[in-house]
């Protein structure tokens, strides 16, 4: 059973988040607003009853039904100053985690039905986590998804735009999207650009289909980070090259229960794939999609894989070393968490 402070010290810890989508974390407040602004037309028009169509209440049926939820958000998406504030919000939202870092992703061609270049799109994004960067003092970082629905043409402009920013505010590239209709190998001359362009490279694999995919990201498209990564245990020389190479998983408990990534709690492997020595990371997803926080999500790890505080505390710890940062950066990082780790050090003996 957990203990009464246990909620305490994982609201004090602190935290790293690299699988955060934009568009799936908008504040169902600002939706409204930007809605109002915009003149988009909302299925209602107050906050709670809006709510439900932004995210997944209690238990969620199906992959189709948790889609659903980014129909609404994805129209008032276009335009510069909307994506500065979502950015600006998702920074402001991570700081009241104590989370450090955040590597925010999106699919720049999403963003572009009012007519913003690719550049404009990424450059509004990164506007809006430097200013939050600055405001609340957690470091944020941005990553263009490529979509699997999109051409190898519409892709490779993203690889391209995304280029100029590299080492400006963007750290990597991603594959998303439906990924039981469109395998990686699809796309891998997109990916082979991209790892010529020097661009740090993670792929959605293993989530919505199974370890092949999980194969084919690190051998075909080069990926260097698996998102989600649930499926691994399905081949196990794959599960040891993951291990002895030392490939991250982007792990998101909350989602992947919902997207039906693993059927149950009781399936879901985080415990053994940590136990078992790879570099897991525990993240987000969507926090307005899932409708969860990076507290929430640790706290579903003490409640049902009983991880004891200092094996939170060496998931983040693993969040820091799988981000796309500089190695200088990231021992900073890893200094800041170490200090505020010391200072917790009396609250979470009371816990273990
Ligand atoms: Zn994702």
């Amino acid at each position: 059973m957990l203990k009464d402070n246990m909620l305490q010290v994982v609201k004090s810890l602190p935290k790293i988040d690299l699988h955060l989508h934009l568009d799936g974390s908008v504040k169902p407040k600002t939706v409204l607003e930007l809605a109002t602004e915009q003149g988009v037309a909302l299925p209602k028009s107050d906050l709670s009853s809006l709510k439900p169509y932004l995210q997944i209440e209690d238990d969620c049926p199906d992959l189709k039904s948790y889609l659903s939820k980014f129909d609404l958000v994805s129209q008032v998406l276009h335009t510069e100053k909307a994506l500065e504030r979502v950015a600006f919000e998702l920074v402001e939202q991570a700081h009241s985690q104590n989370c450090k870092y955040i590597e925010v992703r999106f699919g720049p061609q999403l963003h572009r039905q009012k007519g913003l270049s690719l550049e404009v799109v990424i450059g509004s994004v990164i506007k809006g986590l430097n200013k939050g960067e600055q405001t609340f003092g957690v470091r944020a970082k941005a990553i263009a998804c490529c979509l699997r629905h999109h051409s190898v043409e519409v892709n490779m402009e993203v690889i391209e735009a995304a280029s100029s920013f590299l080492n400006s505010g963007l750290v990597g590239v991603d594959l998303a999207g439906d990924e039981a209709s469109y395998p990686a190998y699809l796309f891998r001359s997109v990916f082979k650009i991209a790892d010529k362009k020097g661009l740090p490279i993670t792929i959605h694999a293993g989530e919505a289909a199974g370890a092949n995919n999980i194969k084919d990201a690190i051998h075909k498209l080069g990926a260097s980070r698996i998102g989600h990564g649930v499926r691994l245990k399905e081949d196990m020389s794959l599960f040891n090259e993951v291990y002895s190479r030392g490939i991250p998983l982007e792990m998101c408990p909350i989602s992947n229960i919902q997207t039906k990534a693993s059927d149950s709690w009781k399936e879901y492997p985080i415990r053994e794939y940590f136990d078992q020595g790879l570099l897991v990371t525990v993240n987000t997803d969507n926090l307005t999609v899932s409708k969860t926080t990076l507290t929430k999500e640790y706290m579903i790890l003490a409640k049902h894989f009983e991880f004891t505080t200092s094996e939170l505390a060496q998931l983040v710890m693993n969040g820091i070393e799988a981000s796309f940062l500089e190695v200088s950066d990231k021992k900073e990082l890893k200094n800041i968490c170490l200090q505020e780790y010391k200072q917790l050090e009396g609250k979470i003996s009371e816990v273990i």
